[in-house]
């Protein structure tokens, strides 16, 4: 496994409206937590929400970007997982004091849980909040798609030896794929792939290969895996980006940073890098007023 590629495969149940997803990363989330010196719960809590933020991006035609984003008042501060159109990936947390729980739901279940939508065409990003109904991560997120989006949808995420995998599974609106087969027969079919993964998918091993896996837990169905997609660390931190960041904070204060340190140092919280600005270099950023403000 340690030399295979983190993989992402969509596949469709034949003969029903039931799609799914599902994603095995271990590279990604070690390239991603390389740099922050977590906490094994928080290691964990984090592959979780990475593993959702790949399933949940696989569904939509994204352009851009697809962030999970979880704040509490208590000693977890942050817990962000992002996923772009290719499937490049970053995360980071924040946290203060020491962290008891080592299950996710405990340590976020007082907090705000946020996904965003960043389209590049769209004009401003989406945001939706998901409530906190629900006993897992992916309980959190089966509701807020029931209620918010009308499809039901199931996720199972499970970790092992710092392998994280997930599966998700959609039923799309009645009609829309397959329109030979009654609803009763679809009903059954959502209820019988449901019960399988339920069964066995915290049983899975995720060194096997996907069309192994979806076998395992599916062994009555005839699954169509299409071609995967690859998904990899990557952080779209950027000179340009933190230029913009200096120009929303403004140039009094960037101003009043310089006079009591000399200089402006960002760092970014997914990769690590540090980007450093003199005075001279602040001041060109104002004056130079062609670039608009982008994230
Ligand atoms: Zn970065």
């Amino acid at each position: 496994m340690l030399n295979s590629k983190d993989t992402l495969h969509r596949f469709i149940f034949e003969n029903t409206d039931i799609r799914g997803n599902y994603v095995k990363l271990n590279h990604t989330i070690a390239e991603a937590t390389q740099h922050q010196a977590l906490p094994q719960n928080l290691h964990k809590a984090l592959g979780e929400l990475m593993v959702a933020s790949a399933l949940l991006a696989s569904t939509l035609k994204l352009d851009g970007s697809l962030t999970l984003q979880i704040q509490t008042n208590g000693p977890l501060k942050l817990l962000i997982a992002e996923c772009n159109e290719n499937h490049g990936m970053r995360g980071a947390v924040k946290w203060s004091g020491p962290i008891e729980s080592s299950v996710a739901i405990d340590l976020i279940k007082e907090g705000h849980f946020i996904i965003t939508l960043n389209q590049k065409n769209a004009k401003t990003p989406y945001q939706g909040i998901v409530p906190m109904e629900g006993n897992s991560i992916c309980e959190l997120l089966e509701n807020y798609l029931l209620r918010s989006e009308q499809i039901q949808t199931k996720l199972w995420i499970h970790s092992q030896d710092n392998i994280f995998h997930g599966l998700l599974i959609q039923k799309l609106p009645f009609n829309s794929s397959v329109e030979s087969i009654d609803s009763d027969t679809m009903k059954n079919a959502w209820k019988n792939v449901v019960t399988l993964a339920n069964k066995s998918f915290k049983f899975i091993q995720p060194e096997i290969k996907t069309s192994e896996i979806l076998q395992a837990i599916f062994p009555s169905e005839t699954i169509r895996l299409f071609d995967p997609s690859f998904p990899k660390f990557s952080c779209s931190c950027s000179k340009r980006s933190v230029e913009n960041m200096l120009r929303l904070i403004g140039k009094k204060e960037c101003e009043s940073i310089i006079e009591e340190q000399l200089s402006i140092t960002i760092h970014c919280d997914f990769c690590n890098e540090c980007y450093k600005y003199t005075e001279d270099e602040v001041n060109f950023v104002f004056n130079d007023s062609g670039d608009s403000i982008k994230h």
